[in-house]
């Protein structure tokens, strides 16, 4: 026994099986990304960056009735809303401080008309702690970049919803 074991540490026989297991894996499929170049793909349930989404007029969806802001168990969203002129009822700050946020997407699930969602993006990283309370604009910005996906998103998802 002891000699046979001699006999494989003169031959680093450990070595050896180490690299006939990577030769092997040499001819496999890679399952590496080439990340930022190359994504892997994305559930329709993701939970990404929060957007505002708009009517295909441009109206906003938003009907100020801040079920959203309070389902949240962050107390991340705080809303301030008024009436139009017109009667209608729209708010006039919505912010979410991203840094509350923990991903649940309770206010997705709550809002009767999918305004508030959770987009598909995940590259939202900042330097400061400030860029992460976003405010209406941003928020009606992200919806307006990533409609075409959050729209195709909650096609997919919504037999099961
Ligand atoms: S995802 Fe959850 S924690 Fe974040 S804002 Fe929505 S309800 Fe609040
Ligand atoms: S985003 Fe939806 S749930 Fe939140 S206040 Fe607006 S309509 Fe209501």
């Amino acid at each position: 026994m002891r000699f046979r074991e001699t006999i494989k540490t003169f031959l680093l026989w450990e070595l050896v099986k180490g690299m006939l297991a990577s030769f092997r894996h040499i001819f496999r499929p890679r399952v590496t990304l080439n990340y930022p170049y190359e994504k892997g793909p994305l559930s329709p349930r993701f939970r990404g960056e929060h957007a505002l989404r708009r009517y295909p007029n441009g109206e906003e969806r938003c009907i100020a009735c801040k079920l959203c802001e309070a389902v949240c168990p962050a107390l991340a969203i705080t809303i301030e809303a008024e009436p139009r002129d017109d009667g209608s009822r729209r708010t006039t700050r919505y912010d979410i401080d991203m840094t509350k946020c923990i991903y649940c997407g309770l206010c997705q699930e709550a809002c009767p008309v999918d305004a508030i969602v959770e987009g598909p993006n995940f590259e939202f990283a900042t330097e400061t702690r400030e860029e992460l309370v976003y405010t209406k604009d941003k928020l009606l910005a992200n919806g307006d970049r990533w409609e075409a996906q959050i729209a195709q998103s909650l096609q997919a998802d919504a037999p099961y919803r």
